[in-house]
């Protein structure tokens, strides 16, 4: 059984084709960038317009495969930003009307620990999702991926990307802001957030453009300290989660997981407590439509040719989403 998938929750259009035992097809992905401000849903979803049928052409091509051998068509349904979600809703629906095959709406995050759980062969992982809009510590417990921990505002990528906008970095800021970090040498205080399980971007926001606007302290130091602060904050919560739930492995998947030094972090904490951490390759870290084919496969059960019942869910939660694959 092959699955098609269409992912479209934010700034990437992609299209990923797995089959049933987990075999790569394809994973084609075509990314909205600015060169000055952030991610504007309008033109993310005209950018997603656009890209969609070349994109899933590409797809089916790198794949070998023709519009009929697709079995089963997955869609992220959600959460995200509802314009541009409309955009994968339409295309996925169309295409499984005219192939006259079932079709799957699944929930984005999860498509992140699933195919994390897939690539990494990792067992019962906690899942650390550090992305642009989200950012979630998850694991199973009783039926349900729960949220152990989260941000209480913005999501970590969005945060990088609003301190490297202001600083005149174009989107996406974190890979940039991870260069500046490698030449900084000074630690220089920030706030330092976590509130229970959760944790807070906003007042370190204000207090790190506070900084580079005294003109006090050199850029370099600053993207230096927000990594060691910010990743030190997301390392504490994932690991409290491993400890409350009694698991020693700990996967990452979002966008912010391609930071070489996040990862550095989580190695050495979970080496401290002789566990094992896990990195999908980045191909899967940012948004992609394989993680959503994938989870298609395994929501297969759920799939529906009755088109019309299908809808976006811009504010579905992680725990909203009853796990039946497990
Ligand atoms: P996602 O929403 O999961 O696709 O992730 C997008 C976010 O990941 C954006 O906020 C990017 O700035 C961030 N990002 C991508 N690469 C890196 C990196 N190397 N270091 C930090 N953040 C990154
Ligand atoms: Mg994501």
């Amino acid at each position: 059984m092959n699955c098609l998938g269409i992912e479209s929750t934010a700034h990437t259009f992609g299209c990923g084709i797995i089959d049933d035992k987990g075999r790569i097809l394809a994973n084609v992905t075509d990314a909205y960038k600015t060169e000055k401000g952030g991610i504007h849903p309008t033109e993310a979803k005209q950018h997603h317009e656009n890209a969609k049928d070349k994109v899933v052409e590409d797809a089916l091509k790198a794949a070998n495969l023709k519009p009929e051998d697709i079995d089963l068509i997955s869609f992220s349904q959600g959460p995200g930003l509802a314009p541009c979600l409309l955009v994968g809703l339409k295309k996925s629906t169309e295409l499984a009307k005219k192939l006259n095959i079932p079709i799957v709406g699944v929930n984005h995050c999860i498509a992140h620990l699933e195919i994390g759980k897939l690539l990494t062969k990792a067992k019962d992982p906690v899942l650390l999702y550090p992305s642009g809009a989200n950012t979630q510590v998850i694991a199973y417990d009783g039926g349900k991926y729960r949220v152990f921990g989260e941000t209480l505002d913005q999501g970590v990528g969005n945060f990088i990307d609003a301190f490297a906008r202001y600083i005149g970095l174009g989107f996406p800021g974190g890979p940039k802001i991870e260069k500046l970090a490698l030449q900084g040498k000074n630690y220089i205080e920030l706030p330092y957030v976590v509130k229970g399980m959760d944790v807070s971007f906003s007042g370190i926001l204000t207090n790190l453009k506070q900084k580079y606007d005294s003109k006090k302290y050199n850029t370099e130091d600053l993207a230096f300290s927000l990594q060691e602060t910010v990743f030190a904050m997301l390392v504490e919560v994932s690991e409290r989660a491993m400890a409350h739930c009694n698991k020693n492995e700990l996967v990452i998947g979002g966008g912010v997981g391609c930071n070489k030094r996040l990862r550095e972090m989580c190695t050495i904490m979970c080496n401290e407590r002789n566990g094992r951490f896990y990195a999908p390759p980045n191909e899967v870290m940012v948004d992609n439509g394989l993680m959503i084919s994938w989870l298609g496969i395994l929501q297969r059960k759920q799939a529906t040719t009755n088109y019309n019942s299908l809808d976006i869910k811009p504010y579905e939660r992680t725990d909203d989403v009853e796990v039946k694959w497990r």
